[in-house]
Formats: structure tokens, sequence, C-alpha cells
């Protein structure tokens, strides 16, 4: 291999393999580093496709045993394999690795397997991901880095399977369903793992130190979500702060725990799983050999246009913070390819970029919130359709949750749309078109909105802000 390139990535996670795919699109000779067999990164590998391959096949469990009777559908005997369900899972993952793969022989993109650290500005060293031996050099004209995350852990801990400390890595390849599982981290992926736990009979207890559960998401969603997991026996445990966590014996572990007030409680349970954050992922990568800038916290400091501290090294994704998404190190990945070939794309709308819970039913949202609101002093509207009043959540049966919509009270502006039911992950993308082109409530109301849909919501809830009446509330 002739090894000087236009551009180099390093890491193969959505931020990464997207990129190196748009790069070579655009005409430049690029090669991009993974350190492990697998390409795909965390999202592939054991966050957003394992996670929900498992959610989805745990869901059909717990629809065919709580909700299908009620559609006249009965099984004489249900059970599920968890082997099976785990084997399916990895069967997802592959035959997307495959694809990924696939798709960087298709762009004659270079892969090289192998750690990469910078020695100059200009050169990589590729190393052996196991012995971590030089094998050569790689020169590059612009480098992007897309290094991701890792798990969070207490500073006197360590992820350990076999003391039943683990993280989100662990808990997707389990073995085994706990009996109880204590979730310390009461966020979108201690959500997520808990409610396919929680339908395979885990006894699922979650911790949460803040006073809520997904507390940077609307508050109505928060309370919302709380009572849909506690209906079905997740127990959850707010202003709690863990202090310890002990291997009581080869099945247990004890967490314990103070509460604000003071009160003191241990919790007992076969895992804890620790779901408190990731940090970005820059071993290795010998920033200090270039002075690459970082901040307290660790991520890779970037400008607006996701230059690091040295011009032709851009950072994207995990590494360099912010909504810690596939979606978003995607977007900047294409930003910063498209800022390298110099075509000036448009900026990323970092307010307006959708967060999702896969729960059932799911929470999904994008804009301001109405802290958010209240906080920047505006003026609003706001219109709450709750799903139970659609057709179509009357037909499918699932009739929990509601959709907000947030707009300027003189403007009319949309400014936030938060939804909690079923399909809200698919739905927010209506909310999310609508904002970034600075729609008004008025604007959706008149969209002609196919019926029986749960897209309706929006147009009963852009109807009440717009005049504060809808037809079906
Ligand atoms: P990563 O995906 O972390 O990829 C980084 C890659 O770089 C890795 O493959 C790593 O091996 C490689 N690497 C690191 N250092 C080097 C080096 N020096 N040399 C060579 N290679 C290196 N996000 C969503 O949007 N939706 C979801 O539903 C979702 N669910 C999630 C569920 C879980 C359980 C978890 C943990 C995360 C989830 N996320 C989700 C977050 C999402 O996975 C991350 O935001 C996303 O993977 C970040 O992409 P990235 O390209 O920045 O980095």
């Amino acid at each position: 291999m002739n090894n000087l390139y236009d551009l180099v990535v390093i890491g193969s996670g959505p931020g990464g393999y997207v990129s190196a795919i748009r790069a070579s699109q655009l005409g430049l000779r690029t090669a991009i580093i993974e350190k492990y067999q697998e390409l795909g990164g965390t999202c592939l590998n054991v966050g957003c496709i394992p996670s929900k391959s498992l959610l989805d096949s745990s869901k059909y469990f717990f629809l065919a045993k709580n909700n299908y009777h009620s559609h006249g559908i009965f099984f004489e005997k249900l059970f599920f394999d968890f082997k099976k369900i785990m084997d399916r899972k990895n069967e997802v993952v592959r035959n997307i690795n495959n694809g990924i793969k696939y798709l960087m022989k298709k762009n004659k993109i270079d892969l090289y397997q192998g750690i990469g650290s910078f020695k100059t500005e200009n050169i990589l060293d590729l190393t052996d991901s196991e012995s971590l031996q030089k094998k050569e050099e790689i020169q590059f004209k612009y480098c992007i880095i897309s290094t991701g995350s890792k798990p969070l852990c207490f500073p006197y801990l360590n992820f350990d399977i076999k003391n039943r400390i683990i993280s989100s890595t662990e808990a997707v390849h389990l073995k085994e369903i706990p009996k109880k599982l204590i979730i310390i981290g009461g966020g979108i992926i201690g959500l997520e793992l808990g409610s396919i736990f929680n339908r395979l009979g885990s006894k699922i207890i979650i911790i949460e130190t803040m006073d809520k559960i997904i507390s940077n998401m609307d508050d109505s969603l928060s309370k919302e979500m709380q009572k849909i997991l506690e209906k079905s026996s997740i127990q959850i445990e707010t202003s709690l702060s863990v202090t310890n966590i002990l291997k009581e014996n080869h099945e247990e572990i004890s967490v314990v725990a103070k509460y604000h007030d003071g009160k003191k409680i241990k919790l007992t349970g076969n895992y804890c799983l620790l779901s408190i954050g990731r940090i970005p992922y820059t071993k290795y990568l010998g920033l200090e050999n270039i002075r690459i800038e970082t901040s307290k916290k660790g991520f890779i400091l970037v400008n607006d246009d996701l230059q690091t501290s040295i011009d032709n090294i851009y950072a994207i994704g995990d590494v360099v913070g912010g909504k810690m998404l596939a979606h978003k190190a995607e977007e900047e990945g294409l930003y910063a390819v498209e800022h390298i070939v110099g075509q000036k794309p448009s900026k990323l709308n970092y307010d307006l970029i959708p967060s999702v819970i896969y729960t059932y039913p799911e929470v999904a949202s994008v804009g301001q919130s109405e802290n958010e609101v209240q906080k920047n002093k505006i003026a609003y509207n706001i219109g709450i359709v709750p799903m139970k009043i659609l057709g179509r959540a009357r037909t499918s049966g699932c009739t929990d949750g509601f959709l907000k919509m947030i707009s300027h009270k003189n403007t009319d502006e949309i400014l936030g749309v938060h939804i909690i039911g079923d399909h809200a992950a698919d739905m927010i993308m209506e909310a999310s078109v609508a904002m970034e082109f600075r729609s008004s409530s008025e604007d959706i109301y008149r969209i002609c909105h196919p019926h029986p849909t749960l897209s309706e919501a929006f147009k009963e809830a852009a109807q009440l802000n717009f005049e504060n009446r809808s037809i079906h509330t």
C-alpha cells in the first residue's frame, strides 16, 4: 500500500466510517484505522444496535405476555430462549458489520487494523492492538479523530463481570438474566437496559442521584416515564447517591447509598450496572506528541469547524463531547469532510439534535424544554395532546403518553416538541423538519395529516398552540 493519504480517519464508529465514505465520494484518497477487527464502533458493537435488538426482542415478549390478549390473541405456553435472543442480536451486529466492510471496499477506502497514534502533525504510527508493537507509518494531509468514548466508572471501582460490576458493554453480552439488577444512573442507557431485563424477568432497581430520572429532558417526560416504569414494577430511587459497592458473595453485590436528606440505604442484587456517563477515549492517540488541546474532562477541543488546535486535524463525535449520539457523530463527520474539501457546508444546528429513548412507549424530544424556555424568559404557549385521544393509539392499544408542543407566544414559532408514546422515535422527525424550517404551529395545523395515525397528535397540539382549542381534546 502507498500510505500517503489525503485523509486518514481514526476510529470506525458512526462518526468515522461515515466521514470516510463521504471523503471518498468527494474524491479524497482515504484510509480508516480501527483498533478492533470489527468495524462500527460503540454504536454497532456494544451500543445502539445491540441494545435496540434486545429491546425489540424483549418488547415482543412483553407485548405477547401483557397486551396481546386484549386483541384476542392467546398463547397456550409462552416462553423465550435467552440464548436465541442473544444469538439473534449477534447476528444483527454481524450483518451490519459486514455491510460496513462492504461499504469500505466499494468506496475504495483502505482499512488498517490497529491503533493509530500521532507521531507528527502529518504522520501516524500504526501499532498492533494486542502487542502494541509498531507495524508501520501512515502519512496524511488531513486527519479526523473519531475515537469515541468509554463507560465512566467510579474512581474506586473497575468494571469486572466476575465481581458483578458491569457497564453497558458487559450488559449487552450477559449470558444469564440477573434475578435482581441494580442500575446506577437513570439516564437513557440505564432506562433502556433496565427495560430489557425487566421484560425478561429481572427485578430492576434504578438509583438516580438527581431528583428525577432523564433529568436533562422536559420535566413532564421524566414524570410520565417514571410512572410508566413503576407500573411495570421497576423500582426507582431518586435523590440517592451511591457511596460504596461491595461484593457480598459469589452471587451478590450490595450498593450502599445515601438519600439527600441523609438517610442511608443498602440494596442487594446479583449485578450492579453503572450507567453514569461516558468519557472521551483518547488513550493511545499520542495527543501530547503534537500538543492537541483537551478540556479538563479530556474531551478534544475543537473550533466551530471541528478543527483541533492543529488546523489539518479535525475531531468529531463522542470524543469532542456535547450530545453523545450516533447521529450527532455522523453529522459532524459529514461537516468536517465537506469543510476539508472547501465546500463551506452549513453548520449543524446543535439545538435541534433529537434525543430518543427506546423504552415502551418511546420517548423523543427536540428543541427547548419548558424549563429551558422559562429560563430563557421566552413567552410561550403549550399544546399537550394525550395519546389516548388518537384513533390509532386506540386501535394499537398503546394509549400511554402525550405529545407536548411549545411555541413562541408572539411569533407562534415552534420551539420544542416532547413526546412519550408508541413510535415517538419516528414521530419526532416531523418536529425536527418543522423546526429546521422555523415553522409556526399554524403551519403544522394547516398541513393535512393522514388518519388514523399517531402524527395527528402534532396537528392537534399545533391547533391548541395556535388558537387554544383543538378538535379532539
Ligand atoms: P465510537 O462509536 O465510540 O467509535 C470509536 C471507534 O474508534 C471505536 O471502534 C474504537 O475502537 C476506535 N478507536 C479508538 N481509539 C483508537 C485508536 N487510537 N486507533 C484506532 N481506533 C481507535 N446513540 C444513538 O444515537 N442512538 C442510540 O440508540 C444509542 N444507544 C446507545 C446504547 C448504548 C448501550 C451505548 C453505550 C451508546 C448508545 N448510543 C446511542 C451512543 C452512540 O453509540 C455513540 O454516540 C456513538 O457510537 C459515537 O460514535 P463515534 O464515532 O464518536 O465513536
